[in-house]
């Protein structure tokens, strides 16, 4: 069977945490998209890791760990996240990198870089990781394959060509040093050293497993609202977020994904700039950031504080439904343990008028939230294992939230560990 982990708003939803969950029953985890941009953090026996490009099972050794043809290989990123989780005693990790995926070039950070300098306070709010110059490349038809490592003719002549288009904008655009040939060559040859032992035709891989009846993973990279279709564009991320793109990212048929695991958080946070209408600010924010997640909310990879606010159950309801979700995980519920009331975002005026609807970002920015309060639970929630021992309070803003989103929650998570769950 094929399931996905996906998020159902701006990222950071503890993704990482129901990957790593699931992994116990997986035999293949599959990463379909984005890249080293983005971090899941993950609390396990071997301790505390923050992971940016391997697949969440790689802490398991029954688990084979794919990078998909949706992802932005960054091949160093790779080798060094491999490096870090090996040094500190997890035994060295299957994994297999399809022979389809691209290659992020040195030059995609750079250029990154040199964009939000050239924008300066009109910037995206980049991770300046090479996500955005990398995809436009591989749109472009100008991205380097893995698979193109291994023809060094004809991918001198791509070089050449890549060098020519990028030089103008280098010299003229950006007025800095310009791409040379042969030192994009000697990168690329060593890419190809580091990587050949993993280079697999996962789809082929992937369709031999499900023959087998192996239960295969796909995990999701930030959340919907940041998806370049269905998210707040233009302040998406460059790549689907969606389990629909799975099947593409991976290279399985979309019918065979027929479980959608969508996290959602039990507030709400965002890294970056964006339409956010819940948001909250002030000491209130800084409570919240101080207390969320696992150490507060802090971006993983950029460590970025996070911006702050309630649940939205408009922006969560269709980050559901755009996902397809089948069930949800309801996560970092015991963070709001502290509060004597929770507000929560039920409807957004625009203009006057009170819809229930995520609308295009444009509408977006006039929005305000509308919000519905409910009595908080003011009692430590960690260490509970049954649904039933929750306090009357949690229990209805769970249901509240159920209600609202028309998914069933099947996962509550009351803390970072790999065991402390709720199932229902
Ligand atoms: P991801 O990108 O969706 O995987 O999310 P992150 O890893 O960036 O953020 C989730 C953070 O919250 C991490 O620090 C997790 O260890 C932590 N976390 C996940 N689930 C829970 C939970 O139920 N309770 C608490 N307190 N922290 C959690």
């Amino acid at each position: 069977m094929v399931s996905a982990v996906v998020g159902a708003n701006w990222g950071d939803e503890g993704k990482g945490k129901i990957t790593d969950m699931l992994g116990e029953e997986s035999d293949i985890i599959v990463r379909f998209q984005g890249g080293s941009n983005a971090g899941h953090t993950i609390v396990n026996d071997y301790g505390k890791f923050a992971l940016h490009i391997l697949p969440s099972g790689v802490f398991y050794d029954h688990t084979t760990s794919i990078i998909g043809n949706g992802v932005a290989l960054n091949i160093p990123d790779l080798f060094d996240e491999i490096k870090g989780i090996v040094d500190r005693g997890v035994p060295m990790p299957k994994i297999k990198v399809s022979d389809r995926a691209q290659i992020v070039m040195p030059y995609h950070i750079l250029f990154d870089q040199y964009e939000e300098e050239r924008l300066a306070g009109k910037s995206f709010g980049s991770t300046k990781s090479g996500i955005a110059p990398f995809y436009s490349d591989k749109y472009g038809k100008t991205g380097i394959q893995v698979s193109e490592l291994f023809d060094e003719d004809a991918l001198r002549e791509k070089v050449q060509g890549i060098c020519e288009q990028k030089n103008v904008l280098l010299e003229h655009l950006y007025h800095k040093p310009v791409l040379d040939v042969e030192e994009l060559m000697a990168t690329l040859k060593e890419y190809r050293k580091m990587v050949e032992p993993y280079v697999c035709d996962v789809s082929a891989y992937l369709f031999e497993a499900r023959q087998q009846g192996k239960n295969i993973l796909l995990e999701g990279q930030l959340g919907s609202l940041k998806d370049p279709d269905h998210g707040i564009y233009p302040m998406v991320t460059s790549s689907s977020t969606l389990a629909g793109y799975g099947a593409v990212g991976a290279g399985v048929p979309p019918y065979e994904i027929k479980r959608i695991v969508t996290v959602v958080k039990a507030y709400s946070s965002a890294v970056g700039a964006g339409e956010f209408v819940s948001e909250i600010f002030g000491e209130e924010a800084d409570e919240l950031r101080r207390r969320g997640g696992d150490g507060g909310e802090y971006g993983a990879t950029t460590g970025r504080p996070r911006r702050m606010g309630w649940f939205d159950a408009v922006a969560s309801r269709y980050g559901c439904r755009v996902q397809g979700a089948t069930e949800v995980a309801l996560t970092v519920l015991d963070v709001l343990g502290y509060l004597d009331e929770l507000p929560i975002c039920v409807g957004y005026e625009i203009d006057g008028t009170i819809t229930k609807d995520f609308p295009t970002t444009s509408q977006l920015k006039k929005a305000k939230p509308v919000y519905e309060v409910l009595p908080g639970w003011k009692t430590d929630i960690r260490g509970i294992t049954e649904y039933d021992k929750l306090p009357e309070n949690c229990r209805k803003y769970i249901e509240f939230i159920e209600k609202e989103l028309g998914v069933p929650v099947k996962m509550i998570s009351n803390g970072p560990g790999r065991h402390e769950i709720i199932h229902r």
